[in-house]
């Protein structure tokens, strides 16, 4: 396969030289170039987006966004398994997963492309004669920072909703996944009928250029997936403007599971979410909270279910776990995970660098600690690899009470075959989203988004609009017009 070199894409050109390596994380082999801009290259991105949103007929022409989108979806879908294919060498997932997002980012943006003709407001006649019109308009210039861990859904579930909505873009993929991110948005920069300036991106090994999209007065609404720590700094950067805040950030799921549950059928689903994108997810499960009475039983099964994982390249089709994302972000995930194998109570699996076949690549092997203070650093923070904690509780009280201990709100999940249980515990739980006997179901069409520090906003479905859109009240006074 050979893979195209990425280079910016502003106000419909391709520009700058593409002269920073991307690098296989499964061996370290160099697999392309990608150009590196900054603040420069945004600048000019920002200034072709508000010149299209300004000038072009993007933002009234609702049948050309569905089109645009539409042929995009189908480019996509026509190379599919090469698109997989690459998104598993340069990000390391291992190849199901990889196939997976790209056929849910290819839905994805069917839903969209239907969604740019259902943009509906709503008329009221609040007193005889006076209407009033209320319009959905699109926010106008959208800045979108998506990181690499998955870089098709995550830049298409805002990059949807964005053009859908009539916004015109710039995006700053993550440095890591550039050439991916250049692969999967090349059929829709080269189509016939997207105007110039619509659509534009730049790369960048540093975040000078992300930065400005958050200050820029000329970015209406910002759209940040990654981290909580950089969340805030965006949101302080972007107070001046006062633009819209989009906010996916941090979490730490817990998986409540009540004596009632098959231990030895949930252990292996914990394992998988647990080391979904080699615990590179952000709904990702960190915690698993079980009831004392069934403490033993899964210790056993979880660190069995974890110590079974194979791990190895993406692209083999043994392998159930990848590398990390480089070697600098394994170095350090295995350092914070050494410091928490010293102050657990119990180390059940010590996950290691492996040598031999692997040794070139990010690989590092799934970790489990038992541990009874929630409160723990190691417990309370993001740890963003295959790192999972184990808990016990007494009762359901005990177990909502943990789980809710936590400053993020993304995502959790209930393992009962109780159904009201299930619905009660569901309902306490401060999360933007609960799966039940399940988790890290994402669907195009359901609103995902974080409680508290996990973020702002919602991404996927149609709530995902109001982050691209503006609401207009045109109020028309009764009488005839002119007399
Ligand atoms: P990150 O460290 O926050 O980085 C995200 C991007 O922001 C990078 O491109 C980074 O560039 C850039 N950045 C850094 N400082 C910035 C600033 N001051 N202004 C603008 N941009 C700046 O996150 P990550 O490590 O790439 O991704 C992992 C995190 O994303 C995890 O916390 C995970 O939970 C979260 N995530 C959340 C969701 C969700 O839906 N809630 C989904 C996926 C991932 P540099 O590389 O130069 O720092």
């Amino acid at each position: 396969m050979s893979i195209r070199p990425a280079q910016h894409w502003i106000d419909g050109a391709a520009v700058g030289d593409a002269t920073l390596p991307s690098l296989d994380p499964a061996s370290g082999a160099v697999l392309g170039a990608f150009a590196d801009g900054g603040a420069v290259e945004s600048a000019a991105a920002i200034d072709a987006a508000r010149r299209a949103f300004e000038r072009s007929d993007w933002a009234a022409a609702p049948r050309l966004r569905q089109r645009v989108l539409l042929d995009w979806a189908a480019a996509l879908q026509a190379q599919a398994g090469s698109l997989a294919e690459l998104l598993t060498r340069e990000n390391g997932k291992v190849l199901a997963q990889a196939r997976g997002e790209i056929a849910a980012s290819i839905s994805e943006i069917e839903y969209y492309a239907g969604l740019a003709r259902h943009l509906p407001g709503h008329v009221l006649e609040p007193e005889p004669g006076v209407l009033s019109t209320v319009l959905r308009e699109p926010a106008g210039v959208a800045g979108i920072i998506v990181p690499w861990n998955a870089p098709a859904v995550l830049l298409v579930r805002a990059l949807g909703p964005a053009l859908a909505a009539g916004c015109t873009v710039v995006v700053k993929p993550a440095a890591q996944t550039t050439l991916f991110n250049a692969a999967l948005l090349a059929p829709l920069l080269a189509h016939p009928q997207l105007p110039a300036g619509v659509v534009n991106v730049f790369g960048e090994a540093g975040h000078a250029g992300a930065s400005l999209l958050a200050t820029s007065h000329d970015v209406d609404a910002i759209c940040f997936t990654g981290s909580t720590a950089v969340g805030k700094t965006i949101m302080r950067d972007a107070a001046d403007s006062m633009k819209k805040l989009s906010l996916e950030l941090g979490g730490n799921s817990a998986c409540l599971v009540f004596e009632d549950a098959d231990i030895d059928a949930v252990a292996p689903q914990l394992a998988a979410a647990a080391t979904i994108i080699s615990g590179q997810q952000c709904t990702a499960a960190r915690r698993v909270l079980v009831h004392a009475s069934r403490l033993d039983a899964m210790k056993r099964a979880l660190a069995g279910a974890l110590g079974a994982l194979r791990v190895g390249p993406g692209l083999d089709p043994a392998s159930q776990m990848g590398p990390l994302i480089d070697v600098a972000a394994r170095d350090q995930v295995a350092a914070r995970i050494a410091r928490a194998f010293d102050a657990a109570d119990e180390v059940l699996l010590r996950g290691t660098t492996p040598g031999g076949a692997l040794a070139g690549g990010a690989f590092l092997t799934p970790s489990l600690v038992f541990h009874r203070d929630s409160a723990a650093d190691f417990v309370q923070e993001e740890i963003f690899g295959p790192f999972l904690v184990l808990e016990a509780f007494e009762d359901e009280a005990e177990a909502v009470a943990r789980a809710n201990h936590t400053v993020f709100g993304l995502s959790a999940s209930v393992w009962t075959h109780d159904g009201a249980r299930a619905q009660r515990v569901a309902r306490a739980l401060r999360n933007g989203t609960v799966w039940i006997n399940a988790h890290n179901r994402l669907l195009p069409e359901v609103e995902t988004g974080g409680y508290r520090q996990s973020g702002l906003g919602r991404l996927h479905g149609y709530d995902a609009l109001a982050d691209f859109t503006e609401l207009k009240h045109v109020y028309q006074a009764p009488g005839m017009v002119g007399r």
